[in-house]
């Protein structure tokens, strides 16, 4: 994990002041490291029978559509509001300063669909946490989630369902 924790840039004060930014874009960029953080976010998961990926937007994305290939699996998007068309399901949350919403498509996930959550980051789990009750409440079977980078110290996992299994693979 070494090599891919070299590759996660610290942007000071962005977006904002007091917030240190991880920016994963030159690891996106070296193709053996994207390779393998890949093989690490799907390690745990090799046996589990994962049926669907969900990438949370934006660069959930980008991650979880990769994840989905290399655990076989099929790719759903979780996206800000207004982005997909109608009929979609909706989920609130909070931010540190007000309040947001991801939505995803009604019918995206069969009963009991086994599913599986990728993002880049987990900071204070809020994200995270509204992502799990979105594909919860429509039915599938929420398995875990992997996340590239988590930030411990904002204590995302106290959100997290207790009992679902969480990876990370870099602690800042
Ligand atoms: P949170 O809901 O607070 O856990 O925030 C997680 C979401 O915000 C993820 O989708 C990240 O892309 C983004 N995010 C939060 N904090 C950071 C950070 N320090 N660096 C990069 N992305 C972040």
């Amino acid at each position: 994990m070494q090599d891919l924790a070299a590759l996660i840039r610290a942007v000071p004060d962005f977006p904002r002041p007091g917030v240190m930014f991880r920016d994963v874009a030159p690891l996106l960029a070296d193709a053996g490291s994207f390779a393998r953080c890949i093989d690490a976010l799907a390690e745990p998961w090799q046996s589990s029978a994962v049926q669907a990926v969900c990438g949370i937007e934006a660069r959930g994305f980008i991650f979880g559509a990769a994840l989905a290939q290399k655990l076989h699996a099929g790719f759903v998007p979780l996206r800000k509001p207004g982005k997909l068309p109608p009929p979609v399901a909706t989920v609130d949350y909070q931010l540190e300063y007000g309040s947001d919403q991801l939505q995803v498509q009604h019918d995206a996930f069969r009963p009991g669909e086994r599913v599986l959550l990728a993002d880049d980051v987990l900071a204070t789990g809020g994200t995270l946490a509204a992502a799990a009750a979105l594909v919860g409440g429509l039915g599938a079977e929420l398995l875990g989630a992997s996340v590239v980078i988590e930030l411990p110290a904002l204590q995302g996992r106290g959100r997290w369902p207790v009992g679902k299994a969480l990876h990370s693979l870099l602690r800042y």
